[in-house]
């Protein structure tokens, strides 16, 4: 498989902020969002040839039993789905950070699947796939990244349209510098939203240093 890097950190999004994670980024993405934080981990110009039992190897030496598959998008390689079911088998808790424009039915349940609905000022609205609705689990997580008023209002759409029934993990972050956290904050608690409103912690300790 094709990777970009793998390092431990501490979780900075999700319902697993703040603890300690294994982070192994795999390149290559079919998407170009505007606001992408990694573009590195789009293309392969600097990625490296692993194989699954290389990558397990590697995430073994951390001890740290938190292990997140991002990118780019995961996804987009095949050996990603063996590598996060042979590390769920071997007792790690592993989450799964994907695009939601790739099919997840392949994913082991035991997985946590953190999905993203990409919003309009991304360039990619409408890229979910609404073929993996019936996967989400109530452990799932679904995540909005807003950028502005329009994006909210998708984000809540979605939210009702689609989502109610499958998990209560949703998650509202706003992008940085477009957004200001405080004016998102005010729309979620105008709308009464039952939703959890995040940051990007690994940002505000590191300030999107490479490889935290
Ligand atoms: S899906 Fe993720 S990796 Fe791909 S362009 Fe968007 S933010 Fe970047």
């Amino acid at each position: 498989m094709l990777l970009s890097e793998i390092f431990k950190s501490i979780q900075g999004e999700s319902t697993y902020a703040g603890l300690p994670s294994v982070f192994v980024r795999l390149a290559g993405c079919s998407l170009r969002c505007a606001w992408c934080d990694t573009p590195y981990a789009r293309v392969p110009d600097e990625a490296v040839e692993r194989t699954v039992d290389d990558v397990i190897k590697e995430v073994r030496k951390f001890n740290c039993n938190l292990v997140e598959i991002t990118g780019g998008e995961p996804l987009e390689q095949a050996e990603a789905i063996e590598l996060s079911t042979r590390l769920v088998e071997a007792g790690f808790t592993v989450l799964i950070e994907t695009n939601g424009a790739v099919d997840v039915k392949g994913l082991d349940p035991r997985i946590v699947k953190i999905i993203d609905v990409k919003c309009p000022s991304s360039g990619h609205a409408g890229s979910f796939l609404l073929d993996n609705i019936p996967y989400i689990t109530a452990e799932d997580e679904i995540k909005f990244v807003i950028g502005d008023r329009e994006d909210y209002e998708y984000a809540k759409r979605f939210m009702e349209e689609f989502l109610m029934d499958r998990t209560s993990r949703i998650l509202f972050a706003p992008v940085r510098p477009a957004l200001e956290p405080k004016t998102l904050a005010q729309w979620i608690l105008n709308d009464s939203l039952r939703v959890r409103f995040q940051l990007q912690l690994h940002s505000y300790i590191w300030s999107g240093e490479r490889g935290r």
